[in-house]
């Protein structure tokens, strides 16, 4: 069965999150290991982390992704904030050391003026200092939509960061559909295309996680606006298409879009329906 979730919210804790996924129908899910606004770990029990992680194992859950907090530049001009970047991604992936073999995503950051050389070289470094070999998450890089002095607006970009990074060897990939088509990549005319490019700049091996959302915006926009499934420029076949790609197909689909939990339920029935993985 295809690994279907959603983002959802981490307010009453890990082991909840799980029984909300398994309530939506899904066998995945992504969420923020802390407070997204705030810079504060909050006090997570390791007993819920570990009361999840049997829950996941169950109900043969594919991999789940913690999402790195929205305030995180770890290319910010300012020598603290990226420091705090740092911080809070160690401290991050402590805790998910209690869910072995999931993955962390993060947005590479916005370089304000630094240029991308310089950008790329202290997310690199920040990755050095975090990323352990004995690490059991796998740290991911998204795919972003090239606002403003983004980093990730490239598939080129992200490359260049796991060039630069000692520890690039152990670094994935999440594509973003909605963030790739605002980027400028054709994702719903012509999903073979930007595979083969994703391939060429990164190695589709790299990619191990796909954020399914569609976008407000027309192709190149550079805007970063999600969209409900059908309700964007993507359309629903694009990404059925996505999902139903055989060099896929596999990974974890998670949808980010303006939602609360019964209308991220009722996106994932029509997905299953449509695939043919539900029959009503
Ligand atoms: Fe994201
Ligand atoms: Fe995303
Ligand atoms: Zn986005």
């Amino acid at each position: 069965m295809t690994y279907l979730g959603a983002h959802l919210s981490s307010s009453g804790g890990f082991y909840k999150m799980g029984k909300a996924a398994l309530a939506m129908d899904a066998n995945t899910f992504q969420c923020f290991v802390r407070n997204p606004r705030g810079a504060r770990a909050k006090a997570v029990k390791p007993d819920d982390l570990e009361k999840l992680r049997v829950l996941l194992e169950e109900n043969a859950f594919g991999p789940i992704v913690a999402h790195a907090p929205y305030i995180m530049n770890p290319c910010s001009k300012d020598e603290g904030i990226r420091e705090l970047a740092g911080r809070m991604m160690a401290e991050d992936l402590a805790l998910m050391e209690y869910l072995p073999g999931n993955y962390y995503n993060f947005h590479p950051g916005s370089h304000v003026g630094q240029g991308l050389e310089t950008g790329c070289r202290q997310i690199a470094d920040m990755l050095d200092q975090v990323v352990s070999p004995a690490l059991k998450t796998t740290v991911l890089l998204e795919t972003m939509a090239g606002k403003g002095s983004e980093i990730g607006g490239k598939f080129e970009d992200l490359r260049a960061i796991i060039d630069l990074a000692s520890c690039g060897d152990r670094l994935g990939v999440c594509l973003d559909t909605c963030h790739v088509s605002d980027g400028g990549y054709d994702i719903a005319g012509n999903l073979e295309g930007v595979l083969e490019e994703f391939d060429k700049a990164i190695g589709l091996s790299r990619l191990k996680a796909i954020h399914i959302n569609d976008s407000m915006n027309p192709l190149g926009a550079h805007k970063d606006r999600h969209a409900k499934i059908g309700e964007g420029t993507l359309g629903t076949d694009a990404i059925v298409r996505v999902i139903t790609h055989p060099s896929l197909k596999h990974l974890p689909f998670l949808l980010e879009t303006p939602d609360d939990d019964a209308g991220h339920a009722a996106e994932i029935a029509m997905l299953r329906q449509r695939i043919g993985e539900r029959s009503q």
